[in-house]
Protein backbone atom coordinates (compact mmCIF):
# COMPACT_ATOMS: atom_id res chain seq x y z
CA UNK A 1 0.00 0.00 0.00
CA UNK A 2 1.14 2.92 -1.24
CA UNK A 3 -0.05 6.36 1.72
CA UNK A 4 0.50 9.80 0.43
CA UNK A 5 -0.18 12.25 3.91
CA UNK A 6 -0.25 16.02 3.66
CA UNK A 7 1.35 17.95 6.23
CA UNK A 8 4.53 17.73 8.07
CA UNK A 9 3.83 18.85 11.89
CA UNK A 10 2.52 17.13 14.11
CA UNK A 11 -0.21 14.33 12.98
CA UNK A 12 1.41 13.99 9.67
CA UNK A 13 5.36 12.35 11.22
CA UNK A 14 3.40 10.72 13.66
CA UNK A 15 1.17 8.25 11.02
CA UNK A 16 4.05 8.57 8.55
CA UNK A 17 6.77 6.90 11.36
CA UNK A 18 4.12 4.35 12.44
CA UNK A 19 2.84 3.50 8.75
CA UNK A 20 6.40 2.70 8.39
CA UNK A 21 7.00 0.80 11.60
CA UNK A 22 4.21 -1.34 9.86
CA UNK A 23 5.62 -1.67 6.13
CA UNK A 24 3.21 0.74 4.48
CA UNK A 25 5.28 2.69 1.40
CA UNK A 26 4.60 6.82 2.76
CA UNK A 27 5.47 10.10 0.73
CA UNK A 28 4.78 12.98 2.68
CA UNK A 29 4.36 16.24 1.01
CA UNK A 30 5.01 19.65 2.90
CA UNK A 31 3.97 23.00 1.93
CA UNK A 32 6.84 24.79 3.69
CA UNK A 33 10.48 24.74 2.00
CA UNK A 34 11.56 22.83 4.69
CA UNK A 35 10.98 21.27 8.08
CA UNK A 36 9.36 23.46 10.47
CA UNK A 37 11.94 22.87 13.57
CA UNK A 38 13.42 24.45 15.46
CA UNK A 39 12.77 27.05 17.92
CA UNK A 40 10.05 28.75 16.62
CA UNK A 41 6.23 28.17 16.54
CA UNK A 42 4.37 28.31 19.89
CA UNK A 43 4.36 25.92 22.96
CA UNK A 44 2.03 22.97 22.69
CA UNK A 45 1.27 20.24 25.67
CA UNK A 46 1.15 16.90 25.25
CA UNK A 47 -1.14 15.20 27.87
CA UNK A 48 -1.93 11.39 28.47
CA UNK A 49 -2.48 8.92 25.65
CA UNK A 50 -0.02 11.48 23.48
CA UNK A 51 2.76 10.90 25.59
CA UNK A 52 2.18 7.12 25.31
CA UNK A 53 2.41 7.39 21.75
CA UNK A 54 5.71 9.59 21.70
CA UNK A 55 7.21 7.15 24.42
CA UNK A 56 5.98 3.71 21.96
CA UNK A 57 8.15 5.38 19.44
CA UNK A 58 10.95 5.88 21.82
CA UNK A 59 11.16 9.70 21.87
CA UNK A 60 9.99 10.56 25.63
CA UNK A 61 13.38 11.17 26.50
CA UNK A 62 14.04 13.89 23.48
CA UNK A 63 10.98 15.41 23.88
CA UNK A 64 10.82 15.99 27.54
CA UNK A 65 14.89 17.27 27.25
CA UNK A 66 13.45 19.73 24.68
CA UNK A 67 10.50 20.79 26.97
CA UNK A 68 9.55 24.98 27.33
CA UNK A 69 10.54 24.18 31.16
CA UNK A 70 8.36 26.94 32.10
CA UNK A 71 7.53 26.17 35.51
CA UNK A 72 5.59 29.38 37.23
CA UNK A 73 2.45 31.36 35.90
CA UNK A 74 1.76 34.71 37.03
CA UNK A 75 -1.66 35.74 36.46
CA UNK A 76 -2.05 39.34 36.67
CA UNK A 77 -5.78 41.40 36.43
CA UNK A 78 -7.84 44.07 36.10
CA UNK A 79 -8.67 45.02 39.76
CA UNK A 80 -7.48 41.39 41.56
CA UNK A 81 -4.01 40.81 42.94
CA UNK A 82 -2.02 38.83 41.25
CA UNK A 83 -2.00 34.73 41.80
CA UNK A 84 1.45 32.52 41.53
CA UNK A 85 0.55 28.93 40.29
CA UNK A 86 3.57 26.29 40.44
CA UNK A 87 2.73 24.87 37.04
CA UNK A 88 5.01 21.78 37.89
CA UNK A 89 3.03 20.87 40.72
CA UNK A 90 -0.01 21.93 38.91
CA UNK A 91 0.80 19.43 36.22
CA UNK A 92 2.29 16.60 38.03
CA UNK A 93 -0.77 16.65 40.12
CA UNK A 94 -3.22 16.04 37.39
CA UNK A 95 -1.63 13.34 35.14
CA UNK A 96 1.02 11.30 35.67
CA UNK A 97 2.54 12.87 32.11
CA UNK A 98 2.46 16.39 30.63
CA UNK A 99 4.92 17.74 28.92
CA UNK A 100 4.63 21.43 27.45
CA UNK A 101 7.40 22.37 23.74
CA UNK A 102 7.32 24.15 21.68
CA UNK A 103 5.78 22.78 18.13
CA UNK A 104 9.19 23.52 15.98
CA UNK A 105 11.20 21.06 18.64
CA UNK A 106 8.18 19.03 18.48
CA UNK A 107 8.08 18.12 14.44
CA UNK A 108 11.74 18.19 14.68
CA UNK A 109 11.71 15.12 17.06
CA UNK A 110 8.83 13.66 15.41
CA UNK A 111 10.30 13.68 11.53
CA UNK A 112 13.66 12.58 12.71
CA UNK A 113 11.91 9.68 13.74
CA UNK A 114 10.68 9.10 10.74
CA UNK A 115 12.29 7.55 7.56
CA UNK A 116 9.53 8.13 4.83
CA UNK A 117 10.08 10.22 1.74
CA UNK A 118 9.40 14.18 1.91
CA UNK A 119 8.64 16.61 -0.20
CA UNK A 120 9.02 20.29 0.80
CA UNK A 121 7.96 23.22 -0.85
CA UNK A 122 5.43 21.24 -2.56
CA UNK A 123 1.17 21.28 -2.50
CA UNK A 124 -1.06 18.69 -3.67
CA UNK A 125 -3.36 20.56 -6.75
CA UNK A 126 -5.65 17.86 -7.38
CA UNK A 127 -7.42 14.41 -6.33
CA UNK A 128 -8.71 11.69 -8.61
CA UNK A 129 -10.25 9.41 -6.71
CA UNK A 130 -11.21 6.46 -9.22
CA UNK A 131 -12.18 3.88 -6.18
CA UNK A 132 -8.94 1.57 -7.00
CA UNK A 133 -6.72 4.24 -6.05
CA UNK A 134 -5.71 8.26 -5.89
CA UNK A 135 -3.61 10.20 -9.25
CA UNK A 136 -2.54 13.19 -7.55
CA UNK A 137 -0.95 16.33 -9.00
CA UNK A 138 1.17 18.57 -7.61
CA UNK A 139 2.42 22.73 -7.79
CA UNK A 140 6.15 21.35 -8.57
CA UNK A 141 6.78 17.37 -8.55
CA UNK A 142 5.30 14.86 -10.92
CA UNK A 143 2.06 12.98 -10.79
CA UNK A 144 1.69 10.67 -9.03
CA UNK A 145 -0.67 7.41 -7.64
CA UNK A 146 -1.08 6.42 -4.18
CA UNK A 147 -3.90 3.84 -2.64
CA UNK A 148 -4.82 6.34 0.01
CA UNK A 149 -4.36 10.47 -0.06
CA UNK A 150 -3.99 11.43 4.08
CA UNK A 151 -4.44 15.23 4.30
CA UNK A 152 -2.29 16.12 8.04
CA UNK A 153 -2.63 19.84 6.90
CA UNK A 154 -3.96 21.86 9.34
CA UNK A 155 -6.84 23.89 10.06
CA UNK A 156 -7.14 25.41 6.73
CA UNK A 157 -6.28 21.74 5.24
CA UNK A 158 -5.48 21.84 1.81
CA UNK A 159 -6.63 18.11 0.69
CA UNK A 160 -10.01 18.87 2.56
CA UNK A 161 -10.71 21.77 0.55
CA UNK A 162 -10.03 19.86 -2.62
CA UNK A 163 -11.71 16.68 -1.53
CA UNK A 164 -14.66 17.79 1.28
CA UNK A 165 -15.44 21.25 -0.15
CA UNK A 166 -14.77 24.99 1.30
CA UNK A 167 -13.75 25.50 4.73
CA UNK A 168 -16.55 27.92 5.36
CA UNK A 169 -19.23 25.41 5.51
CA UNK A 170 -17.14 23.16 8.49
CA UNK A 171 -15.84 25.75 10.72
CA UNK A 172 -17.40 27.04 13.55
CA UNK A 173 -16.28 29.71 14.77
CA UNK A 174 -15.53 30.16 18.34
CA UNK A 175 -15.94 34.14 19.02
CA UNK A 176 -12.18 34.76 20.10
CA UNK A 177 -8.48 35.34 18.28
CA UNK A 178 -5.40 34.59 18.59
CA UNK A 179 -1.85 36.26 17.97
CA UNK A 180 1.54 34.80 18.91
CA UNK A 181 5.24 36.62 17.87
CA UNK A 182 8.33 36.66 18.81
CA UNK A 183 10.24 39.75 20.63
CA UNK A 184 13.15 40.39 22.82
CA UNK A 185 13.16 38.90 26.47
CA UNK A 186 12.16 42.37 27.67
CA UNK A 187 11.20 41.20 31.19
CA UNK A 188 13.63 38.83 32.17
CA UNK A 189 11.08 36.10 32.70
CA UNK A 190 13.31 33.05 32.85
CA UNK A 191 10.69 30.00 33.74
CA UNK A 192 7.66 32.09 34.55
CA UNK A 193 4.89 32.79 32.25
CA UNK A 194 3.69 35.91 32.85
CA UNK A 195 -0.06 37.18 32.16
CA UNK A 196 -2.63 39.55 32.02
CA UNK A 197 -6.66 39.23 32.19
CA UNK A 198 -9.46 41.53 31.49
CA UNK A 199 -12.60 41.20 30.58
CA UNK A 200 -12.68 39.33 26.92
CA UNK A 201 -8.83 40.08 27.14
CA UNK A 202 -5.50 37.92 27.46
CA UNK A 203 -2.38 38.91 27.35
CA UNK A 204 0.66 36.12 28.45
CA UNK A 205 4.46 36.41 28.07
CA UNK A 206 7.30 33.74 28.12
CA UNK A 207 10.51 33.13 27.40
CA UNK A 208 12.23 30.44 24.71
CA UNK A 209 15.28 29.45 26.98
CA UNK A 210 16.89 27.92 24.25
CA UNK A 211 16.89 30.99 21.77
CA UNK A 212 16.83 34.13 24.77
CA UNK A 213 13.81 35.41 23.08
CA UNK A 214 10.30 35.61 24.52
CA UNK A 215 6.83 35.43 23.16
CA UNK A 216 4.24 37.62 23.30
CA UNK A 217 0.52 35.99 23.22
CA UNK A 218 -2.88 37.63 22.88
CA UNK A 219 -6.23 36.28 23.01
CA UNK A 220 -9.58 38.20 22.43
CA UNK A 221 -13.16 38.31 21.82
CA UNK A 222 -14.72 40.41 19.80
CA UNK A 223 -18.67 41.70 19.64
CA UNK A 224 -18.56 41.12 15.74
CA UNK A 225 -16.74 38.60 13.89
CA UNK A 226 -13.47 40.99 12.51
CA UNK A 227 -13.38 41.03 8.74
CA UNK A 228 -9.08 40.51 7.07
CA UNK A 229 -7.31 38.98 4.29
CA UNK A 230 -5.63 35.62 5.94
CA UNK A 231 -2.84 35.96 3.50
CA UNK A 232 -2.24 39.87 5.03
CA UNK A 233 0.17 40.20 7.80
CA UNK A 234 0.07 43.46 8.05
CA UNK A 235 -3.27 44.15 8.04
CA UNK A 236 -3.43 42.05 11.02
CA UNK A 237 -0.77 43.62 12.93
CA UNK A 238 -2.74 46.94 12.63
CA UNK A 239 -5.37 45.42 13.70
CA UNK A 240 -4.35 43.39 16.73
CA UNK A 241 -2.42 46.80 17.62
CA UNK A 242 -5.61 49.07 17.55
CA UNK A 243 -7.89 46.02 19.69
CA UNK A 244 -4.84 46.53 22.15
CA UNK A 245 -4.30 49.97 22.56
CA UNK A 246 -5.06 51.56 25.23
CA UNK A 247 -4.93 48.01 27.01
CA UNK A 248 -2.24 49.21 29.53
CA UNK A 249 -0.30 46.84 31.75
CA UNK A 250 3.13 46.24 29.90
CA UNK A 251 1.19 45.80 26.72
CA UNK A 252 2.79 49.28 24.81
CA UNK A 253 6.33 47.61 25.29
CA UNK A 254 5.07 44.10 23.81
CA UNK A 255 3.43 45.87 20.98
CA UNK A 256 6.71 47.98 19.89
CA UNK A 257 8.14 44.92 18.75
CA UNK A 258 4.69 43.83 16.84
CA UNK A 259 6.13 45.60 13.65
CA UNK A 260 9.18 43.94 13.49
CA UNK A 261 7.92 40.61 14.10
CA UNK A 262 8.75 38.29 11.22
CA UNK A 263 6.89 35.07 12.57
CA UNK A 264 3.49 36.28 14.12
CA UNK A 265 0.60 34.55 13.80
CA UNK A 266 -2.74 35.51 13.94
CA UNK A 267 -6.26 33.57 13.47
CA UNK A 268 -9.53 33.14 14.49
CA UNK A 269 -10.18 30.60 17.50
CA UNK A 270 -12.79 28.38 15.44
CA UNK A 271 -13.12 24.79 15.31
CA UNK A 272 -13.65 22.33 12.24
CA UNK A 273 -17.17 21.06 12.94
CA UNK A 274 -16.87 17.86 10.14
CA UNK A 275 -18.68 15.09 10.97
CA UNK A 276 -16.73 12.35 8.54
CA UNK A 277 -12.89 12.00 8.05
CA UNK A 278 -13.47 9.92 4.89
CA UNK A 279 -14.10 10.06 1.41
CA UNK A 280 -13.75 6.94 -0.72
CA UNK A 281 -9.85 6.82 -0.78
CA UNK A 282 -8.84 10.03 1.05
CA UNK A 283 -9.05 10.87 4.57
CA UNK A 284 -8.28 12.86 6.99
CA UNK A 285 -6.34 13.06 10.48
CA UNK A 286 -5.56 15.75 13.53
CA UNK A 287 -6.71 19.78 12.81
CA UNK A 288 -7.54 18.94 9.09
CA UNK A 289 -10.52 16.70 10.18
CA UNK A 290 -11.68 17.79 13.47
CA UNK A 291 -9.50 20.99 15.16
CA UNK A 292 -10.81 21.46 18.19
CA UNK A 293 -9.61 25.18 18.04
CA UNK A 294 -5.96 26.52 18.37
CA UNK A 295 -4.90 26.82 21.75
CA UNK A 296 -7.72 26.29 24.09
CA UNK A 297 -8.72 22.72 22.68
CA UNK A 298 -5.60 20.15 23.40
CA UNK A 299 -5.15 19.96 19.60
CA UNK A 300 -2.06 18.29 20.05
CA UNK A 301 -2.16 15.53 22.45
CA UNK A 302 -5.48 14.43 19.80
CA UNK A 303 -3.50 14.76 16.78
CA UNK A 304 -0.78 12.66 18.20
CA UNK A 305 -3.36 10.07 19.36
CA UNK A 306 -5.68 9.68 16.22
CA UNK A 307 -2.65 9.65 14.14
CA UNK A 308 -1.47 6.69 16.00
CA UNK A 309 -5.07 5.02 15.85
CA UNK A 310 -5.37 5.73 11.84
CA UNK A 311 -1.93 4.05 11.18
CA UNK A 312 -2.98 1.26 13.07
CA UNK A 313 -6.36 0.85 11.62
CA UNK A 314 -5.06 1.00 7.82
CA UNK A 315 -2.17 -1.52 8.25
CA UNK A 316 -4.81 -3.50 9.83
CA UNK A 317 -7.35 -3.38 7.20
CA UNK A 318 -5.73 -1.30 3.92
CA UNK A 319 -8.28 1.06 2.92
CA UNK A 320 -10.92 0.63 5.12
CA UNK A 321 -9.31 0.92 7.97
CA UNK A 322 -10.14 4.95 7.02
CA UNK A 323 -13.78 3.95 8.44
CA UNK A 324 -12.92 2.13 11.53
CA UNK A 325 -10.26 4.77 12.65
CA UNK A 326 -13.64 6.86 12.55
CA UNK A 327 -15.46 4.68 14.58
CA UNK A 328 -12.37 4.60 17.22
CA UNK A 329 -11.52 8.40 17.28
CA UNK A 330 -15.03 9.74 17.26
CA UNK A 331 -15.17 9.66 21.15
CA UNK A 332 -12.24 11.28 21.73
CA UNK A 333 -13.33 13.97 18.79
CA UNK A 334 -16.41 14.30 20.07
CA UNK A 335 -15.09 15.05 23.33
CA UNK A 336 -12.35 17.28 22.85
CA UNK A 337 -14.83 19.57 20.90
CA UNK A 338 -16.19 20.67 23.82
CA UNK A 339 -13.35 21.95 25.38
CA UNK A 340 -12.38 24.52 23.21
CA UNK A 341 -15.90 26.89 24.30
CA UNK A 342 -15.43 25.88 27.93
CA UNK A 343 -11.71 26.95 28.42
CA UNK A 344 -12.37 29.84 26.19
CA UNK A 345 -14.97 31.17 29.11
CA UNK A 346 -11.96 31.08 31.68
CA UNK A 347 -8.98 32.09 29.99
CA UNK A 348 -10.22 34.83 28.37
CA UNK A 349 -13.35 35.73 30.57
CA UNK A 350 -16.60 37.32 29.45
CA UNK A 351 -17.60 39.10 32.48
CA UNK A 352 -15.99 40.02 36.24
CA UNK A 353 -16.91 36.40 37.61
CA UNK A 354 -15.03 34.52 35.05
CA UNK A 355 -12.22 36.86 35.68
CA UNK A 356 -11.95 35.76 39.31
CA UNK A 357 -12.51 32.01 38.21
CA UNK A 358 -8.91 31.07 36.44
CA UNK A 359 -7.13 32.73 39.17
CA UNK A 360 -8.53 30.95 41.76
CA UNK A 361 -8.62 27.43 40.32
CA UNK A 362 -4.97 27.31 39.34
CA UNK A 363 -4.14 28.89 42.77
CA UNK A 364 -6.45 26.53 45.01
CA UNK A 365 -5.63 22.61 42.84
CA UNK A 366 -2.23 22.68 42.97
CA UNK A 367 -2.56 22.92 47.00
CA UNK A 368 -5.06 20.30 47.17
CA UNK A 369 -4.15 15.98 47.97
CA UNK A 370 -2.92 14.72 44.28
CA UNK A 371 -5.73 11.84 44.38
CA UNK A 372 -8.16 15.28 44.59
CA UNK A 373 -6.35 16.81 41.86
CA UNK A 374 -6.56 13.32 39.67
CA UNK A 375 -10.03 13.31 40.23
CA UNK A 376 -10.73 16.83 38.76
CA UNK A 377 -8.38 16.41 35.95
CA UNK A 378 -10.54 13.17 35.12
CA UNK A 379 -13.80 15.45 35.48
CA UNK A 380 -12.01 17.78 33.25
CA UNK A 381 -13.10 18.07 29.84
CA UNK A 382 -9.41 17.49 28.65
CA UNK A 383 -9.02 14.39 30.98
CA UNK A 384 -12.14 13.00 29.50
CA UNK A 385 -11.57 13.70 25.82
CA UNK A 386 -8.21 12.22 25.90
CA UNK A 387 -9.25 9.28 28.48
CA UNK A 388 -11.90 8.19 26.83
CA UNK A 389 -10.47 6.28 23.68
CA UNK A 390 -7.32 3.95 25.06
CA UNK A 391 -5.11 3.17 22.72
CA UNK A 392 -5.14 0.37 20.70
CA UNK A 393 -1.72 -2.49 20.67
CA UNK A 394 -0.72 -2.90 16.99
CA UNK A 395 2.53 -4.02 18.28
CA UNK A 396 1.91 -7.51 16.15
CA UNK A 397 1.32 -5.25 13.12
CA UNK A 398 5.04 -4.20 13.40
CA UNK A 399 7.60 -5.46 10.83
CA UNK A 400 10.73 -3.13 12.25
CA UNK A 401 11.31 -4.26 15.66
CA UNK A 402 13.46 -1.07 16.92
CA UNK A 403 11.57 2.35 18.28
CA UNK A 404 12.20 5.15 16.22
CA UNK A 405 14.76 4.82 14.05
CA UNK A 406 16.77 8.22 13.49
CA UNK A 407 17.20 8.31 9.76
CA UNK A 408 17.17 11.90 8.39
CA UNK A 409 13.99 12.15 6.45
CA UNK A 410 14.88 12.80 2.68
CA UNK A 411 14.07 16.18 1.84
CA UNK A 412 13.63 17.27 -1.63
CA UNK A 413 12.95 21.08 -2.75
CA UNK A 414 14.17 23.32 -0.90
CA UNK A 415 17.01 25.07 1.01
CA UNK A 416 17.67 25.23 5.26
CA UNK A 417 15.13 25.10 7.98
CA UNK A 418 12.71 27.68 7.86
CA UNK A 419 11.20 28.68 11.19
CA UNK A 420 7.86 27.52 12.50
CA UNK A 421 5.24 30.51 12.14
C1 LIG B 1 -0.89 29.95 18.64
C2 LIG B 1 -1.28 28.52 18.89
C3 LIG B 1 -1.17 28.01 20.18
C4 LIG B 1 -1.51 26.67 20.43
N1 LIG B 1 -1.37 26.18 21.68
C5 LIG B 1 -1.64 24.89 21.91
C6 LIG B 1 -1.47 24.34 23.21
O1 LIG B 1 -1.10 25.03 24.16
N2 LIG B 1 -1.73 23.02 23.38
C7 LIG B 1 -2.12 22.22 22.34
O2 LIG B 1 -2.32 21.02 22.53
N3 LIG B 1 -2.32 22.72 21.12
C8 LIG B 1 -2.11 24.03 20.88
N4 LIG B 1 -2.29 24.53 19.62
C9 LIG B 1 -2.85 23.67 18.58
C10 LIG B 1 -1.80 22.80 17.91
O3 LIG B 1 -0.77 23.58 17.34
C11 LIG B 1 -2.47 21.95 16.83
O4 LIG B 1 -3.62 21.32 17.34
C12 LIG B 1 -1.53 20.90 16.30
O5 LIG B 1 -0.35 21.49 15.79
C13 LIG B 1 -2.23 20.09 15.20
O6 LIG B 1 -1.30 19.35 14.48
P1 LIG B 1 -1.57 18.96 12.95
O7 LIG B 1 -0.36 18.21 12.51
O8 LIG B 1 -2.90 18.33 12.84
O9 LIG B 1 -1.69 20.35 12.17
P2 LIG B 1 -0.67 21.56 12.07
O10 LIG B 1 0.25 21.58 13.24
O11 LIG B 1 -1.48 22.78 11.80
O12 LIG B 1 0.21 21.23 10.80
C14 LIG B 1 -0.26 21.29 9.49
C15 LIG B 1 0.94 21.13 8.56
O13 LIG B 1 0.45 21.09 7.22
C16 LIG B 1 1.23 21.95 6.42
N5 LIG B 1 0.42 22.39 5.29
C17 LIG B 1 -0.54 23.33 5.27
N6 LIG B 1 -1.03 23.46 4.03
C18 LIG B 1 -0.36 22.56 3.26
C19 LIG B 1 -0.41 22.24 1.88
N7 LIG B 1 -1.23 22.87 1.04
N8 LIG B 1 0.40 21.26 1.42
C20 LIG B 1 1.27 20.63 2.25
N9 LIG B 1 1.38 20.93 3.57
C21 LIG B 1 0.57 21.88 4.06
C22 LIG B 1 1.62 23.09 7.36
O14 LIG B 1 2.74 23.79 6.85
C23 LIG B 1 1.92 22.30 8.63
O15 LIG B 1 3.24 21.83 8.63
C24 LIG B 1 -1.99 25.86 19.36
C25 LIG B 1 -2.11 26.39 18.08
C26 LIG B 1 -1.77 27.70 17.84
C27 LIG B 1 -1.90 28.23 16.45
Amino acid sequence: MKVLISGASVAGPVLAYWLDRYGVETTVVERTPALRHGLGGHAVDLFGPATDVVQRMGLWDEITASRTMIEELTIERSGGRPVHVDLGRLYAGMSDQHVEILRGELTRILSAADPSEYLFGDSITSLTDDGAGVDVTFERSEPRRFDLVIGADGMHSNVRRLAFGPEESMRRHLGGYLAVYSLPNLFDLGTRMLTHQSVNRLVGTYSVRQTGQSRAMFLFRTATELEYDHRDKDQQKRLLAKEFRDYGWRVPQLLEHLEAADDFYFDAIAQITLDTWQRGRIGLVGDAGYCPAPAVGGGTSLAVATAYILAGELAAHGPAGLRSYELKVRRMVDLSRAIGPKVMGTIIPGGPAALRLLPLAASVVPKLPTPVQRFIWSQNAVGKALGSTPLPDYSALTKSPSPGSPANPVQSGGPGATPAP
